[in-house]
């Protein structure tokens, strides 16, 4: 079948009943969290609430298996969700983006049975938070050049770095993270408890927004795991890397609808209150032109990220099948296998897609919601401004927009014209 056919079968957004309800409870969890979250951006302090509120309603395992006590919804419910958090801003929705995207998933595709028996039920129920630690100071863009290493030992490993910016890192009870192996060069990744021995966090202080996201130093001093720890064969590292940073994009993109929406939101209502010069703001052409561009730039970004989930949703469906027909799927997975390589390339390009139009146009949407604002949208208690704020970081991580822009070309023109 041509391209053109398999692209447009990406394009059935539809959800059940049970769906729409479990998003109503989404809704409603974000209405009752939503003064908290205000009060704790503004002191700069974790929401405590959020595992209280929602993980209840499941969503702290939304598309994770129900046999690891996840609720199994696929791709395009738990982006609709994540949707939904960004509303309430990018700090509340990076929580989930790294406890889940870039968290529970990563554990669900790439873990052997008893990894994940060990994990994930943990993290469903909130007892453990998950991160993902790939950075480094000199390994930002380019995660290959990472410095951190692991020796091998008889009953395990000891990994010596230090990664940073690391999301939800001060307080997570496990998390993913990849270091280089120095005599073969080959980069590898482990699963390391948030209490191992070696292991310390320290806080990154004066960020520009994401208030509420605790981000950390983490430095690895001669930090022991077990053997179980790692996680996939030996030098799979990258290919698990990028492959969680697939489902990372898609959340990214998720949360920046949310942030257009709640900017259009609150644009429209203040629009038609305040009124200068003999009318309501609403009624100036100038600012209905920034009205009209936020909702253009929403609807593009929309149907960009829908279609990036539902292919992201393929990826996995079929991952989920080969581990279920293949005992030896960990070693067959990412090898020569033609079909899991055509679902990832197509997932990881609407990703990158999304993840690049709908940060920029969330980044475009806040500024200009500033400007609707004017003084009155100039301080962190006004939504806007959080938005301006937050959103400012959603062009840099996950990828920086630069390097999605190369890889993005790169997919089109062929490997061979990689510009990075
Ligand atoms: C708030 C926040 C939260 C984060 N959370 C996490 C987390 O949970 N886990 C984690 O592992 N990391 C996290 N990060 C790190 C993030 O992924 C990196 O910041 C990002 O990958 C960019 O790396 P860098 O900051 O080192 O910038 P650099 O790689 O130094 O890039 C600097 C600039 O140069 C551009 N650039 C780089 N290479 C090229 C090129 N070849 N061509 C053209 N331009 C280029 C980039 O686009 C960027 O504009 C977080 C970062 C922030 C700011």
């Amino acid at each position: 079948m041509p391209d053109f056919y398999s692209d447009l079968s990406l394009m059935d957004f539809g959800i059940s009943a049970e769906q729409g309800k479990f998003l109503r409870q989404v809704d409603k969890a974000c209405k009752s969290i939503r003064a908290h979250e205000e009060k704790c951006y503004l002191n700069e302090r974790l929401n405590q609430k959020i595992v209280p509120i929602f993980g209840p309603i499941g969503m702290l395992g939304c598309p994770v298996s129900r046999q690891y006590g996840g609720l199994g919804y696929d791709m395009l419910t738990y982006s609709l969700a994540i949707e939904r958090i960004g509303m309430e801003g990018a700090s509340l929705r990076t929580f989930f983006s790294v406890h889940t995207s870039i968290g529970q998933l990563v554990i669900q595709s790439w873990a052997d049975e008893q990894q994940r028996q060990r994990i994930l039920p943990n993290t469903t129920t909130g007892r453990k938070i998950m991160a993902f630690a790939l950075t480094e100071p000199a390994a930002g863009s380019d995660p290959s050049s990472m410095v951190t290493k692991f020796e091998k030992r008889a009953n395990g490993y000891v990994l010596k770095g230090k990664k940073h910016w690391i999301g939800n890192g001060t307080f997570a009870g496990v998390m993913t993270t990849y270091a280089r192996d120095p005599v073969t060069g080959r980069i590898s990744a482990f699963i390391v408890d948030g209490d191992a021995s070696g292991i310390r966090k320290v806080e990154m202080k004066n960020k520009i927004g994401l208030l509420t996201v605790k981000n950390a130093e983490i430095f690895f001093d001669n930090c022991t795991i077990p053997k179980e720890s790692l996680l996939g064969g030996e030098g799979q590292g990258l290919n698990i890397a990028y492959s969680a940073l697939i489902d990372g994009r898609l959340s990214v993109a998720a949360g920046a609808l949310g942030v257009m929406s709640d900017c259009l939101d609150e644009c429209i209502r203040y629009s038609k209150e305040r009124e200068q010069h003999g009318s309501v703001l609403a009624k100036k052409q100038l600012i209905q032109q920034h009205i009209a561009l936020i909702a253009v730039n929403l609807e593009s970004s929309r149907w960009l990220t829908y279609r990036a989930a539902v292919a992201a949703q393929e990826l996995h469906g079929y991952v989920e099948k080969f581990q279920r027909d293949h005992d030896d799927w960990q070693s067959r997975l990412g090898r020569n296998n033609k079909e899991y390589s055509r679902l990832r390339s197509i997932a990881d390009k609407f990703a990158a897609l999304a993840k690049f139009h709908a940060s920029n146009c969330a980044f475009d949407a806040a500024n200009r919601s500033v400007q609707i604002f004017g003084s009155a949208g100039y301080k962190k208690t006004n939504r806007v401004a959080r938005h301006f704020l937050d959103s400012r970081a959603t062009t840099i991580y996950e990828g920086a927009n630069e390097v999605l822009e190369l890889k993005i070309a790169s997919q089109i023109l062929g490997k061979d014209y990689a510009a990075y």
